[in-house]
């Protein structure tokens, strides 16, 4: 089945065969078409996202995406027959059509979140109609070491959101913005920019003890990191400049890896969300 006709010179075919026995081919066409070029108002419309497991995106102009869970909506199933497969004789017929369902079943959960992925970073980045998209540099890799998060962080698939979300900017002109992984987009207020440095992870909402505005914790982020990328792309004349895309943060130091993945719990409430997803 062909999805789009295709418009260019084919460059390549990659067939995929799953586990399951489903074939594809994917064909790479170049369009030779320039992607589209950065240009921004004076005022332009700036979106923070706050990427967290529960709600998965909180945007600053007052969407959510919530995440699908693909793995937990079918992890019962999927433990099942894992537990039948390891009854059976391994090679025999009754295993060979157990490992299949399982495949099917570990498609399937990988095509709601791709599917819904796609759906989310379409609808921030295109249908937003925002010019700059701030989101967090997340360390996923440091996330992925932590045993307790690891199975949830990939359901979130923060890293895929995040490579959907710079390819998709590339695409329609939009400029992105990365936000340092030691910027406090919690603990601040967006109101006054008092540091709420004893916010602890179970405080979902609070209470700014300076301006009194009350904060949802992820609203309250999302807001942050929107102004983060309006000062993040005003130049020394006050002139909005698109940043150089994608700016992902590299750095290799271990002290910086292991401090960002502590900032990330303190900040994100990781440790609470694993224990309440456990
Ligand atoms: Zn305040």
């Amino acid at each position: 089945m062909i999805h789009r006709k295709p418009v260019g010179r084919l460059r390549n075919i990659t067939v995929t065969v799953d586990p399951s026995g489903s074939a594809y081919a994917s064909c790479l066409f170049d369009d030779s078409l320039e992607a589209p070029v950065h240009e921004l108002s004076e005022k332009p419309k700036v979106i923070g996202i706050d990427l967290n497991l529960e709600r998965l995106a909180v945007c600053s102009d007052g969407t959510e995406h919530g995440n699908p869970h693909a793995l937990k909506q079918h992890e019962k199933k999927l433990k099942h027959k894992q537990k039948l497969l390891s009854k059976k004789c391994k090679g025999s017929k009754n295993w060979k059509k157990l490992k299949t369902e399982i495949a099917v079943l570990h498609e399937k959960i990988a095509d709601i979140r791709k599917d819904s992925i796609h759906k989310m970073t379409k609808r921030i980045v295109c249908d937003s109609q925002a010019d700059v998209i701030v989101i967090e540099d997340l360390n996923v890799s440091g996330m992925m070491r932590n045993h307790k998060l690891s199975k949830h962080v990939q359901d979130a698939l923060f890293y895929e959101i995040r490579r959907q979300i710079e390819y998709k900017c590339l695409w329609y002109g939009k400029t992105l913005v990365m936000a340092d992984r030691f910027f406090a987009s919690s603990r601040t207020c967006s109101n006054c920019g008092w540091h709420n440095d004893g916010l602890t992870l179970g405080d979902r909402q609070w209470e700014c003890p300076v301006c009194h505005t009350r904060h949802d914790r992820d609203r309250n982020a999302d807001m942050n990191l929107a102004s983060f990328g309006l000062k993040a792309l005003a130049g020394d004349a006050g002139e909005a400049k698109p940043l150089e895309m994608p700016s992902v943060d590299d750095r290799a130091a271990t002290h910086l890896r292991s401090m960002a993945s502590v900032k990330e719990e303190k900040d994100h409430g990781y440790s609470m969300e694993a224990s309440r997803f456990a």
